[in-house]
């Protein structure tokens, strides 16, 4: 490790955030986070027990009816202050992120924009709760609708994007009026730990925003779900895990967020601009070292152009640097661990045993940390389980298609409904697809799509809610209708 990463280390907290303390967790025991390029132990951060999340739960609820009281402008203003404060120090929040989660620097800053923008947009958006007033249609009274914070949240959230996807949950909650419970996830809990530090230091009052790590989350994360003072669960992470706590959240009626998993189509037609899809692809699949529930997952192409397209991404993919996140030049980090790293073998084996042809890559590399050889694949059929499956890894599957209707049905053939990719010059055929294609989200011409002021979030197994843009803070409000009798 360098001087100036054991000095970072050094300044992340190590303990819980409860009620604007740092406290110890009761459980003795600790979380041991790695990098994934090296395997070595960066830091040991405390592991919370059930009675720590309970505690955590008490410290939100203490803390909302007077959070729920404060004036919007200053809810705003202190999103405001975070997102200078963050501006100050994105080489710290981007170089945390690369040791923790492993992806190249250059990607870390640009989430650090990314994850900073959700402050920006929500503390503008905390002055705009407006509601409706209008007449009663029968001509008695009026009729009021006003919005109010949903009370004290619990938020999950994944390793994949260590300060995205925390702020685009905490920043709409302490918009909204709401207290939360934040839970980040075990292989990358330091970036969240300096995160709540940087929005205390921007005047957030204590209780507001509250940190708990732990390696139980299962078990910690239940009483909190049960405990009939929790309003709301936003969640970000696997369909898996989101299912299981839908269920949980069904006994309390609480209000949900879920940011699930993806299979992403990228569909290329025969008249797209076939170099504008390569470098939409590139971005689509390789950003993130694949690991995003927006990568393009199943890559769509016409028979005409499929080879070209291969060969042109082939040729891309092959001079790409492989290696830890913080060394110039590289492209591709390492995988978060070894699981990750044998999921992505196992899917390229598969399709291979099917009869997919490895154009480049093809295997985990050799060595230290848990890297996996960026891999192009063509001829993927129908039926192999990378079409089925998030990859999460940097691996490019090339399918073919003969027409339009047949690159819909083969978009379309997934549980998962996040996000689709299509590239063609005809307007007319790009309007068709908007309508065809069932995500919560479209990239038409483009590889990247997320946007603080858009709202995120998908269809079917892809999760329910929206994140980011004029809904987002309507995740953290209730509506409340008022009829008043006309004046007598
Ligand atoms: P994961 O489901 O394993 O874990 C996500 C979070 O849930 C972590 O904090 C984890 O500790 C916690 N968790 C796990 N089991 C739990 C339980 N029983 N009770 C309570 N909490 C529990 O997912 P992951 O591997 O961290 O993240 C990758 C997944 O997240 C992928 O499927 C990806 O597509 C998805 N994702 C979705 C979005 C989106 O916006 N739709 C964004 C990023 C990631």
């Amino acid at each position: 490790m360098t001087v100036t990463e054991t000095a970072l280390l050094e300044g992340v907290p190590d303990r819980l955030f409860i009620g604007g303390e740092w406290v110890e967790s009761t459980s003795g025991r600790a979380i041991e986070v790695r990098d994934p390029a090296t395997g070595l132990v960066l830091k040991t951060v405390a592991d919370a027990s059930v009675a720590d999340g309970a505690r955590a739960l008490d410290a939100a609820v203490a803390a909302a009816p007077s959070w729920a009281a404060t004036p919007a402008r200053e809810r705003g203003e202190i999103l405001r202050r975070a997102f200078d404060l963050l501006q100050e120090r994105r080489e710290e929040f981007a170089l945390l992120m690369t040791l923790e989660m492993g992806k190249p620097l250059a990607e870390s800053r640009g989430e650090v924009t990314y994850g900073g923008e959700f402050l920006r947009w929500f503390g503008e958006e905390a002055v705009r709760i407006a509601g409706h007033y209008g007449p009663n249609p029968e001509g008695t009274g009026t009729m009021v609708v006003s919005h109010r914070p949903v009370g004290p949240c619990y938020l999950i959230t994944p390793w994949n994007f260590p300060l995205a996807m925390a702020t685009r949950k905490i920043a709409p909650a302490i918009a909204a009026g709401c207290t939360s419970v934040v839970k980040p996830a075990e292989l990358t809990p330091l970036t969240t730990l300096l995160f709540v530090q940087l929005l205390a230091d921007a005047g957030l009052p204590p209780g507001v925003v509250n940190v708990i790590t732990t390696s139980t989350a299962g078990d910690v994360s239940e009483p909190i779900i049960a405990d009939p003072r929790l309003r709301k669960l936003s969640f970000t992470g696997s369909t898996p895990v989101g299912v299981s706590l839908l269920r949980q959240a069904a006994g309390g009626v609480l209000r949900t967020s879920m940011e699930l998993g993806g299979n992403a189509p990228f569909v290329v037609f025969d008249d797209a601009d076939l170099d504008k899809a390569v470098e939409g692809a590139l971005l689509a699949k390789f950003r993130n070292v694949g690991e995003a529930c927006t990568a393009a997952n199943r890559f769509i192409v016409h028979e005409s152009v499929a080879e070209e397209f291969a060969e042109r991404v082939t040729a891309a993919v092959s001079e790409f640097v492989v290696g830890r996140g913080t060394d110039d030049g590289v492209r591709i980090g390492p995988l978060i661990n070894d699981e990750a790293v044998a999921k992505a073998g196992a899917l390229v084996d598969d399709a291979v045993a099917r009869g997919a042809t490895v154009r480049t890559g093809g295997a985990a590399l050799e060595g230290d940390g848990t890297f996996f050889a960026p891999t192009v694949l063509t001829g993927v059929a129908r039926g192999s389980d990378i079409l089925r499956e998030e990859i999460f890894g940097p691996v490019l599957a090339i399918s073919t298609f003969a027409d339009e209707a047949e690159a819909v049905a083969m978009a379309n053939d997934t549980q998962y409904g996040l996000v689709s990719y299509v590239f063609t010059r005809d307007l007319a055929r790009g309007q068709r697809m908007i309508d065809a294609l069932d995500t919560g989200m479209m990239g038409l011409g483009v590889g990247v799509i997320s946007n603080a002021a858009a709202p995120f979030g998908g269809v079917k197994q892809s999760g329910i809610g929206r994140e980011g843009g004029a809904l987002g803070i309507h995740e953290y409000l209730e509506t409340k209708y008022t009829l008043i009798a006309p004046a007598s």
